[in-house]
């Protein structure tokens, strides 16, 4: 069976409130070996907080994702500094820049909020799981400007080009690999993976979304992050038991856990 660490997922999405506590269960027999599930707002946060403490292979990221960007405020913060203090609370995420969506908050207020955290994840020594979106010449100015001062992070479901990949490696950063790469006009993407080291890539699902090819538009899961797992073996023409185990202990190392 696959090792299957999966970087990223949304546990705490109502699309799960039907069969949670059984989808969860059942990962493990999947080879699901560890799951990093991260908040997005206040709420998801808090959520991510209670599973990780009843689930031993999950581990939690907390933080105000920049669409949420308008809920922060001190207490929030606070907030966020308390769960950051329990073990099983790894990272700082999901933060980050989306300036896809019109109705997100104003670019000063997302970028002002992400520093914010982006202060939290050094102070307590935490990497940080990044949402980047229309947002790559911000981001790589952050990641530039904090990387020499000690950040860590990965940018989940990587959607820049090469040499933006190239860069972010560089700089010590991991790239978060999606279903997105199962699909046809995964061109970019395609590219991204043959040409980065395998030590710096990351699987992720983002569930319940970008469920990769077959199960694209459905609900996603990790245990569907061997269809991922089969497309970046197959691009980097090394056997699928390798991509996983490599891209299981990358996971270890980032959180910290290895
Ligand atoms: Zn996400």
């Amino acid at each position: 069976m696959l090792e299957i660490f999966d970087s990223h997922a949304h546990y705490d999405d109502r699309q799960f409130d039907a069969d949670r506590q059984e989808l969860l269960a059942a990962l493990p027999g999947e080879g699901v070996v560890g799951i990093l599930n991260c908040g997005s707002d206040w709420k998801g946060s808090l959520a991510t907080f209670e599973l990780c403490r009843q689930h031993d292979f999950l581990y939690g990221a907390v933080g105000i994702h920049p669409g949420n960007a308008g809920e922060w405020n001190l207490q929030v913060r606070q907030q966020l500094l308390e769960m950051l203090e329990h073990p099983k609370v790894v990272a700082v995420g999901e933060i980050g820049l989306d300036y896809y969506w019109d109705s997100n908050p104003p670019r000063g207020v997302q970028q002002e909020v992400l520093r914010e955290q982006i202060s939290i994840a050094l102070q307590h020594d935490r990497p940080v799981v990044l949402h980047d979106r229309e947002a790559h010449g911000d981001t790589m100015s952050i990641l530039r400007l904090f990387a020499p001062r000690g950040l860590r992070g990965v940018l989940h479901s990587f959607s820049g080009s090469v040499e933006m990949a190239r860069e972010a490696v560089g700089l010590g950063f991991f790239l978060g690999i999606s279903g997105v790469v199962t699909y046809k006009n995964a061109r970019k993407l395609v590219e991204v993976v043959q040409e980065v080291p395998l030590e710096h890539l990351l699987v992720e699902t983002d569930a319940p979304y970008l469920a990769p090819v077959p199960f694209r538009g459905k609900r996603n899961q990790s245990g569907y992050i061997r269809h991922g797992l089969e497309r970046i073996a197959a691009i980097r023409e090394i056997p699928v038991e390798e991509a996983a185990r490599v891209t299981a202990a990358n996971a270890r190392r980032f959180l910290g856990l290895a």
